[in-house]
């Protein structure tokens, strides 16, 4: 027997195996630790991997560019401009990209500036802070309404995901210094429906 066979609850991410149709099984393969999708017919296991969420901390002058969320998950919050990574493209690729979709803003890129890992949801972000090339946006597909905040403007209480208000406060929090280096943390969850805790990885 090449596998020992351990069925778990289907999650139904997905039902046939992409290389020949065939039935798929949650199994261990022999030699690895963790359960996968494994083809019943040509045993091709499908591995799943966390995703790169890219997206653009853009500003002009002392004001920050937000998109108000027209889908789901958060629909109605806000966000900064980012989305999951397309294959055959750099970060900050995905990053701009993904501004101009939501926002329909072109964007300089100034560098990398906080890397967000969320276990929990098998997510990382990396978002770059920008720079407007002028004041020519608004709303994507994506987006209800795109628009400028200042630091006292920012929407703290409807914004949309942990990693955007992270990266929002630190950004509002090194102006002061004109200095922006880059962090890097770990968003962990205790449970369903409880809050994110961030801790810092130390930079040395
Ligand atoms: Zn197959």
């Amino acid at each position: 027997m090449l596998f020992r066979a351990v069925r778990w609850r289907y999650n139904g991410a997905m039902r046939f195996c992409s290389h020949c149709g065939g039935d798929l099984s949650r199994r261990v393969p022999e030699g690895d630790s963790r359960p996968r999708d494994v083809c019943d017919r040509c045993a091709t296991i499908h591995y799943e991997n966390p995703k790169v969420v890219a997206g653009c901390l853009a500003t002009w002058e002392d004001r920050v560019l937000l998109c108000r969320r027209a889908i789901e998950p958060r629909r109605g919050l806000w966000t900064l401009p980012a989305g999951f990574m397309e294959n055959e493209e750099t970060t900050s690729e995905a990053a701009a990209r993904e501004t101009w979709e939501e926002a329909r803003a072109r964007v300089e890129i100034e560098g990398l500036y906080t890397l967000f890992n969320l276990p929990h949801i098998s997510q990382v972000y990396m978002m770059f802070r920008a720079r407007l090339c002028n004041l020519d946006f608004g709303p994507g597909v994506e987006s209800l309404d795109v628009a400028l905040f200042s630091e006292d403007e920012v929407p703290w209480d409807a914004l949309a995901f942990p990693a955007v208000r992270e990266t929002l406060k630190l950004y509002f929090a090194d102006r002061g210094q004109a200095f922006y280096p880059f962090r890097a943390g770990d968003l962990i969850r205790a449970g369903e429906g409880s809050e994110y805790k961030v801790h810092f990885l130390r930079s040395s």
